[in-house]
């Protein structure tokens, strides 16, 4: 056997390139997110006890959402979860045995991924679900009640009552009467908001 053979220089190389300890632990749970997982957040009511794992982003972003169910009533968040069950994609189980990215078992981004309360769906309304059920977050529940609309208004209804609102306020429009201004402005910074959580 040559030991000065560069194929072990090769195999010496080859075994400096393995991956930490780190990168081998758990993934993030969040859709297409590749990202080592070390923080926990309850998966939910009626799901005690279980748990989704996702990387410091996704952490946070999903806890923010998860806040939001606070004041949601024990049978509101039943139906909500009810609606998702019976809805149009298929739930894995949770702690069931799932492939990872580049394997088999992980489908396209999101397929099999079990998101009862739609929080990672940036408030969009799936066909079916509830208009009645809160469907967006508290920040955009805010921004719809600073132009006189509540969570049923759809985009185009955001949209309309924008323009209106703004036609009204500004001084321009009403010879140069700066007294709604900050009104105004406090208008236009909900209706971007809502544009970007994509309700207008
Ligand atoms: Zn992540």
């Amino acid at each position: 056997m040559n030991l000065n053979s560069p194929l072990f220089d090769r195999i010496r190389v080859k075994q400096e390139e393995q991956p930490r300890a780190e990168e081998n632990g758990p993934r993030c749970d969040h859709p297409g997110c590749d990202r080592p997982a070390g923080h926990r957040a309850p998966a939910g009511r009626m799901r005690e006890g279980q748990f989704f794992s996702f990387c410091l982003d996704h952490v946070r972003e999903y806890n923010q959402s998860y806040n939001y169910f606070k004041d949601m009533s024990d049978e509101d968040v039943a139906r909500y979860q009810k609606e998702a069950v019976i809805g149009h994609r298929p739930t894995w189980t949770m702690g069931a045995k799932r492939g990872k990215p580049g394997q088999p078992g992980f489908g396209a981004e999101g397929a099999g991924f079990a998101d009862p309360f739609s929080v990672f769906r940036n408030g969009r309304r799936r066909p079916g679900a509830r208009p009645q059920t809160s469907r967006v977050s508290i920040a955009a529940r805010k921004a719809l009640a600073v132009l006189g609309l509540d969570e049923s208004a759809d985009a185009q209804t955001v949209r309309a009552r924008y323009k209106e609102l703004v036609k009204r306020l500004h001084p321009d429009a009403n010879g140069g009467d700066r007294s709604q201004e900050e009104k105004l402005r406090e208008i236009i910074h909900a209706y971007k908001q809502l544009r970007s959580a994509k309700l207008a």
